[in-house]
């Protein structure tokens, strides 16, 4: 009896770990629908930004683009938005696209809806209030998904945007050209940070990829791709 019992429990916490596990993978579609990646048509990929706008990487990021004429997209989380208007009035005035990346960049888990609805809606009216524009993508915290989060989203005609291509520049020692560059194919959506959650300037170190981002940016051309704003991605399939 003790064994059946047991061995339920055992079931029940793998079945547990299989969905939280589920909805934690960025690529994994299992409980609802992401973009990871463009078509494969046209050798264009695009660039994305998580977490700005800081100071001073944001804009370092904003100089290598203008120089290199890449238009890439910042996903911003509001209160970061709040923080620097200015910052996201450039990005806007720039011609980069800007997605809602939460307000307050909480880990999802166990959020209820009315959260998800909250966090979205205050970095929409953060964002609408400087640039006129109520974004149209979203990309959750971690690119983790949990039970609220669809719902908010379909209410609001927000498209889920996660990523196939990283340089992993939240890890202290990666190699952020290498990694970027090695998986890199036409409809790639390159995921890279500008600042980290809400952390405060002072905290945050973005230096190297800033550094990382000319090397990658001439890496992509020479092998033949275009960068486009993401959001060219989401427009009907050419026939
Ligand atoms: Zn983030």
């Amino acid at each position: 009896m003790i064994l059946i019992v047991a061995s339920c429990v055992a079931a029940l916490v793998a079945l547990f770990g299989f969905y939280v596990y589920a909805w934690s993978v960025p690529t994994w579609q299992i409980f609802g629908p992401a973009l990871i990646r463009g078509p494969a048509s046209g050798r264009r990929i695009a660039l994305t930004f998580d977490d700005g706008p800081t100071f001073p990487f944001t804009e370092q990021i904003l100089d290598i683009l203008r120089i290199k004429k890449v238009r890439a997209t910042f996903f911003v989380c509001g209160m970061n938005v709040e923080r620097f208007p200015e910052i996201v009035r450039r990005i806007h005035t720039e011609g980069h696209i800007i997605g809602n990346h939460t307000y307050a960049h909480p880990f999802p888990y166990f959020r209820g809806r009315k959260r998800f609805a909250w966090e979205i809606d205050r970095t929409q009216e953060a964002i609408e209030k400087i640039t006129g524009q109520r974004p149209s993508i979203f990309r959750p915290p971690y690119g983790a998904r949990w039970i609220g989060l669809y719902p908010a989203l379909r209410e609001r005609s927000l498209r889920l945007v996660n990523w196939s291509d990283t340089g992993y520049d939240w890890l202290e020692k990666s190699d952020i050209v290498g990694e970027t560059l090695k998986g890199l194919r036409p409809g790639s959506i390159i995921l890279l940070h500008d600042s980290r959650n809400i952390d405060l300037p002072e905290k945050v170190d973005r230096s190297r990829t800033v550094k990382a981002l000319p090397a990658i940016i001439d890496g992509a051309r020479a092998a033949g791709l275009t960068f486009v704003p993401l959001t060219e991605f989401l427009l009907p399939r050419e026939t």
